[in-house]
């Protein structure tokens, strides 16, 4: 792994302005403003994969689609290598694109289901790449064996597949452009658990060789774990602790990230294990608790939690928490 950052998000915050109703407008009300995500900041080294986790609506698919700018920062910015992605003109971002791609969630939604698998997969090659058409057929057999499927599945259409087949389908498309850096958006959260770990095997091989850095998103901390090398914790819109995999794993501080690993299913734990439950649901991000956002579900909150932002600060060597506890 190279110790120069290939990705550095710096202050980022976005905003979505909720549409004020007709009578929210004639009572004067204030429109509403959904803080998705809130002054976050990290970087990626080159060849790193960083785990994001956290619940579902915490604002993490929103963070992977600001970095490559599929949605436009409310503040803040992202640079890739020497180039400030968030400062970009339309065509400067088409050449910036084809190094940072993204694999969806969802196998079924994110593939178009009139398209034979060779044109799903060879789409960007058609868009970034001037190639002639042996080349094009060439990478696109080669990614397409990379990925587990064959050569005769390339005349097939998405619903001839299962849902491993189809992520696999998604990941050669993201790939195909050989791109240094991937957003993984919960790429096996809409998978049987048994093909789940079958797809985190194939992209732990496709990152060594293809030299690849991920930001590897999803609510399970384990498939997060696995393949890794440093995980930060999401909560509403904010980093709430960051550090190396086996430093949180075995030492957790911020008491959601203890909740989210107390959370993972252990056999020896059956029947006797006394789980920490958290409590309530994840508030809205339309009006977030004041102090720090997680006071209303913390089992150790104290006063000064309801009224004082705690900010990240590094508890040990690359081990950052934001708690006042
Ligand atoms: Fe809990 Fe207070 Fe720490 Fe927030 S700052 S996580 S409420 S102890």
């Amino acid at each position: 792994m190279n110790d120069a950052p290939l990705l550095k998000v710096q202050n980022v915050s976005k905003h979505f302005q909720m549409k004020s109703s007709f009578v929210d407008k004639y009572l004067l009300r204030k429109q509403n403003t959904v803080k998705a995500v809130s002054n976050v900041s990290f970087e990626i080294k080159q060849g790193e994969t960083l785990g994001l986790i956290g619940e579902s609506g915490c604002g993490k698919s929103t963070l992977g689609r600001v970095i490559l700018r599929l949605h436009e920062p409310t503040r803040g910015k992202v640079c890739f290598g020497d180039e400030e992605v968030t400062a970009l003109k339309h065509n400067q971002l088409k050449k910036i694109k084809r190094k940072m791609q993204i694999i969806f969630q969802d196998p079924y939604a994110s593939l178009n289901p009139r398209l034979p698998v060779e044109d799903i997969v060879s789409l960007p090659l058609k868009i970034h790449e001037s190639m002639n058409r042996n080349e094009m057929d060439e990478k696109v057999v080669d990614m397409i064996q990379r990925v587990g499927l064959k050569k005769e599945h390339l005349k097939r259409y998405p619903h001839q597949f299962s849902g491993g087949q189809r992520q696999r389908i998604g990941i050669a498309r993201a790939l195909i452009l050989q791109p240094e850096f991937v957003v993984c958006d919960e790429p096996v959260s809409a998978l049987d658990v048994s093909i789940q770990a079958q797809i985190v095997q194939l992209m732990g091989k496709l990152k060594e060789e293809l030299s690849l850095t991920f930001l590897f998103i999803s609510h399970d901390i384990s498939v997060v774990a696995y393949l890794s090398d440093r995980i930060a914790v999401m909560y509403l819109g904010e980093i709430v602790e960051i550090g190396e995999v086996k430093e949180i794993l075995n030492n957790p501080i911020h008491p959601y990230t203890k909740i989210l690993l107390d959370a993972i299913p252990q056999v020896e734990h059956v029947g006797v294990h006394k789980r920490i439950v958290l409590k309530g649901d994840i508030p809205s991000p339309l009006s977030p608790p004041s102090g720090c956002k997680f006071h209303t579900r913390c089992p150790t909150a104290k006063e000064k939690c309801c009224v004082e932002m705690p900010v990240l600060r590094e508890f040990a060597s690359s081990h950052w928490v934001a708690c006042h506890m």
